[in-house]
C-alpha cells in the first residue's frame, strides 16, 4: 500500500542548536527525507542557527555530512536541491549577536514560521524573550521545544509560566517522540475505529495491562545528565505516562488536538498514587566480561555512590470506572536483554471453560509493538490440529505494519518527520499541552520524593537481563508474569 503524501504549506523552520547532536541526527535526516517524499514545497527554507561561526556554505556540508551519517541519504538522489534550502545564521540565545541577520532573514515572508528550539532546556526562556524583542514572535509563528519539560512540577510550571509569556498555548508545539511512532497512533485507530475491540476494553474484561520500554544501550555519553535524571524522570513521566494514557483515554469526540488531549488528561489525574511496595527500582551491573565497554551504571556516571535508578518497575490503578481495580504494570530500562517497546492488553479467561481440564488456561493477549518491527498480535485460542482429541493451543493474528502495508506504510517515516510535518500543519493532536506535562510531574513528584527520604537505593540486575528479581517477583506475587522482553 502506498502511503499519500500531502505537501505542507511553504514554511521557514528556523532550528536553533542546528548544529547539535538533535539537529544531526534526528531533524535535519528527516527533513531531507520529507523532501524527497514530496512532501516540502519548494519554497520552504530551513535555517540552521548556533554560536558556531560558519557560513551558509559550512552549515550545508555540515548537514550533508549529517544526513550520509545518520541515514536518509538513499532517500531520493536530490541531496544539492535539498541543501540550496538551507541557511546559517550564528546566533547567541544570551546575547546580540545574529538577532539582526536572522530579523532580515525572516522579515516579509508570507509563510508559515516555525521556531524549533532543540538546545538545552536553559536557554527556552532566553530564545522566547530574544525572538519578541525582534518582533518575531508573531501571533501566527510556533515554536517547538524538546523534552525534558522541566525536572519536576515546580520548574514545569516555571518553564510553561517563561513560554506562555510570549507565546499562546496554541505556538507551542512539545514533543514527544514516542507520540510520532506510526503505532502509537495506531492505537487510537484500533480503539476507536473499529468495533471490535472497544466494548472489551474495560475492567469487566481486561485482567490487565502491560506497558515495557526496553533498552540494550547504557546511559553512554548522557552520564552526567542521566545521573540527575533517571528512568523516572527521563521515560515513565512522558513516554510511558503518555502511552498509558492513549491505552486507558475515553474516546474523544472527535480526534482534534484538544479533545484527545482533555481525556488524556483525565486520565492521568485519575491514576492513584502508587504505593511504596508497587515500586521496584534498579541499577544496572556490568556486562560480565566486558566491564570495558559495558560498564556498570555507577561507573558509567562515574558516581560510585549513585543512587539514581536505570530501571522502573510499577503497578499503577486508575481511579475511574472503565479501569477500577484493573493493574497496569509499567517497565523501563537500560542495559535489558532486548529492545523493546510493546503494550499488551491480556484479557480474562473465559468465564466457563467447556473444554477438558488438560485444555490449559488460554487468554487473549493483545500486544502492540512499537519497535522493532511496530504491528500488532492478537492470541487467539483455537484447536490443535490433528486427530489428538480436543486440545487448545494459542496462535497470534500478526499484523506487522511493514508486511502488511508495504514499505511505504511501515515504520519508514521516523517519529521526528512526522512530528515536524504536524507542526508545519498546525496540527498539536500528539503534541503535550501544558497542563498535561503538569499533571504528569504531580503524579511523579511524590513517587521520586518518596525514594528520597527513605533513601532508598536501586537494587542491582545483570546487564543483558529483564530487570532486577523484585520485579518479577511484584508481578508472582499479583498471580501474573511479564511479557518475555524480547526483539
Ligand atoms: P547538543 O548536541 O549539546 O546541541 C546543543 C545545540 O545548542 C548546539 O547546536 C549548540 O551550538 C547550541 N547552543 C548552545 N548554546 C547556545 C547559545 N547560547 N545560543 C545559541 N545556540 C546555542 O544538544 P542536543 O543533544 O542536540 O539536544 C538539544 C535539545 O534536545 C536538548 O534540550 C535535549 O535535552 C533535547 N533532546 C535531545 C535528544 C537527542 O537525541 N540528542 C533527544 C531528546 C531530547 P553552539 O555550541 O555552536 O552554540
Amino acid at each position: 500500500m502506498v502511503s499519500r503524501v500531502i505537501p505542507v504549506d511553504p514554511f521557514d523552520l528556523v532550528i536553533f542548536g542546528g548544529t547539535g547532536d538533535l539537529a544531526r541526527r534526528k531533524i535535519l535526516p528527516g527533513l531531507y527525507r520529507r523532501y524527497c517524499a514530496g512532501q516540502m514545497p519548494e519554497e520552504a527554507r530551513i535555517i540552521g542557527a548556533a554560536r558556531t561561526e560558519m557560513d551558509a556554505a559550512g552549515y550545508r556540508e555540515m548537514v550533508a555530512e549529517a544526513i550520509e551519517e545518520f541515514g536518509g541519504k538513499d532517500a531520493c538522489d536530490n541531496l544539492d536541491a535539498f541543501l540550496a534550502k538551507l541557511d546559517y545564521v550564528a546566533i547567541d540565545a544570551r546575547g546580540e549577536t545574529g538577532w539582526a541577520e536572522l530579523q532580515d532573514l525572516m522579515s516579509g515572508k508570507d509563510r508559515i514560521e516555525v521556531y524549533y528550539f532543540s538546545v538545552a532546556p536553559g536557554l527556552f526562556g532566553d530564545l522566547a524573550e530574544r525572538l519578541q524583542q525582534w518582533g518575531m514572535a508573531g501571533e501566527e509563528c510556533r515554536i517547538v521545544v524538546e523534552k525534558p519539560f522541566g525536572r519536576d512540577l515546580e520548574s514545569a510550571r516555571a518553564l510553561n509560566a517563561t513560554l506562555a509569556t510570549y507565546f499562546k498555548e496554541q505556538q507551542i508545539y512539545r514533543i514527544d517522540h514516542y507520540l510520532g511512532k506510526e503505532t502509537v497512533q495506531n492505537l487510537m485507530a484500533v480503539r476507536f475505529g473499529n468495533m471490535l475491540f472497544e466494548p472489551l476494553w474495560n475492567r469487566q474484561y481486561v485482567d490487565h495491562i502491560q506497558i515495557t520500554v526496553a533498552e540494550t544501550v547504557g546511559v553512554g555519553g548522557r552520564g552526567e545528565y542521566y545521573d540527575k535524571s533517571g528512568a523516572m524522570r527521563d521515560m515513565v513521566q512522558n513516554h510511558l505516562m503518555q502511552l498509558l494514557c492513549l491505552i486507558a483515554m475515553e474516546p474523544p469526540a472527535r480526534f482534534d488536538p484538544d479533545a484527545v488531549r482533555d481525556e488524556k488528561l483525565k486520565v492521568i489525574r485519575a491514576i492513584d498514587p502508587v504505593l511504596p511496595h508497587h515500586l521496584v527500582r534498579g541499577q544496572y551491573e556490568a556486562e560480565e566480561g566486558n566491564e570495558e565497554d559495558a560498564p556498570s551504571y555507577r561507573d558509567a556516571v562515574g558516581n560510585p555512590r549513585s543512587r539514581t535508578e536505570s530501571f522502573v518497575a510499577l503497578k499503577a490503578h486508575i481511579s475511574n470506572w472503565r479501569w477500577h481495580g484493573t493493574p497496569f504494570y509499567l517497565r523501563t530500562g537500560k542495559r535489558m536483554v532486548a529492545r523493546s517497546s510493546e503494550i499488551t492488553v491480556v484479557f480474562k479467561d473465559t468465564p466457563h471453560s467447556i473444554f477438558a481440564e488438560d485444555a490449559g488456561r488460554h487468554r487473549n493477549v493483545l500486544s502492540i509493538r512499537l519497535q522493532p518491527n511496530e504491528g500488532i498480535t492478537l492470541g487467539v485460542t483455537i484447536k490443535e490440529p490433528g486427530p489428538g482429541g480436543m486440545r487448545l493451543v494459542d496462535v497470534p493474528l500478526d499484523m506487522t505494519f511493514a508486511e502488511a502495508l508495504g514499505p511505504d506504510g511501515g515504520d519508514q517515516v521516523d517519529a521526528y518527520e512526522r512530528l515536524i510535518m504536524d507542526v508545519i500543519r498546525g496540527n498539536q493532536t500528539l503534541f503535550m499541552r501544558d497542563d498535561e506535562v503538569e499533571a504528569a510531574w504531580a503524579w511523579t513528584d511524590p513517587i521520586i520524593q518518596g525514594w528520597e527520604a527513605r533513601h532508598d537505593v536501586p537494587k542491582p540486575y545483570d546487564s543483558g537481563s529483564a530487570g532486577p528479581t523484585d520485579a518479577t517477583e511484584m508481578m508472582r506475587r499479583d498471580g501474573r508474569e511479564w511479557r518475555k522482553v524480547s526483539p
